[in-house]
């Protein structure tokens, strides 16, 4: 099973992911675990990339094209996988599809969480990660980037006709049920 998790920062992609990928044994592929991880360790791509996401823009697609193909090669992948944060723009989209393509494979379902953008701010604020990118100023950055430029990728999915909207208000276990309801289907 290949799945797409999408939505807005804040709409608990990070947690129904996890979810998921407990209950159906799918690994969990979020290129913004790895950025911080790398950030974390001080390895060439952290260096390169933490200042983008501690103004929380976007980082360049081929840098993220090439980390999500490079860690998709990985065997851990051959039985599915949940994506994470990515695709984010369509060019993203677009050379994903591609990759897909010639390993002759696609994906089976795009699961867009929605959320109202006032609940989303709260959510972000009182989660208490410790992100650098989670304060006030830096979740208007993120919200604007995200309505701007990844909201665009929703409209891409719909053309394939894999998508399907969650309502993500609700306890965790609530959208999670919802989330399987889905996924019991393919
Ligand atoms: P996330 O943990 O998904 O909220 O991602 C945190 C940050 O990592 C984002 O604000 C971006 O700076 C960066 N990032 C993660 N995924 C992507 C992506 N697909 N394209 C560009 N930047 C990304």
């Amino acid at each position: 099973m290949k799945l797409i998790l999408f939505g807005p920062p804040g709409a608990g992609k990070g947690t129904q992911a996890k979810n998921i990928s407990s209950h159906y044994s799918i690994p969990h592929l979020s290129t913004g675990n790895i950025f911080r991880a790398n950030i974390k360790n001080q390895t060439e791509l952290g260096k390169k990339v933490k200042s983008i996401l501690d103004a929380g823009e976007l980082v360049p697609d081929e840098t993220v094209v090439d980390l999500v193909v490079d860690e998709l090669q990985n065997d851990t992948y051959n039985n599915g996988y949940i994506l994470d944060g990515f695709p984010r723009t369509i060019p993203q989209a677009v050379a994903l599809d591609k990759y897909l393509a010639l390993e002759d494979t696609a994906i089976d379902l795009f699961l867009t969480l929605s959320v109202p953008q006032e609940e989303l701010i709260n959510r972000i604020l009182s989660r208490g990660e410790g992100r650098t990118d989670d304060t006030p100023e830096k979740i208007k950055t993120r919200l604007e980037v995200y309505y701007n430029e990844t909201e665009l990728v929703l409209n891409y999915y719909k053309k394939q006709e894999i998508v399907v909207k969650i309502n993500g208000m609700g306890s965790i276990d609530e959208i999670f049920r919802r989330i399987s309801t889905e996924l019991d289907k393919i």
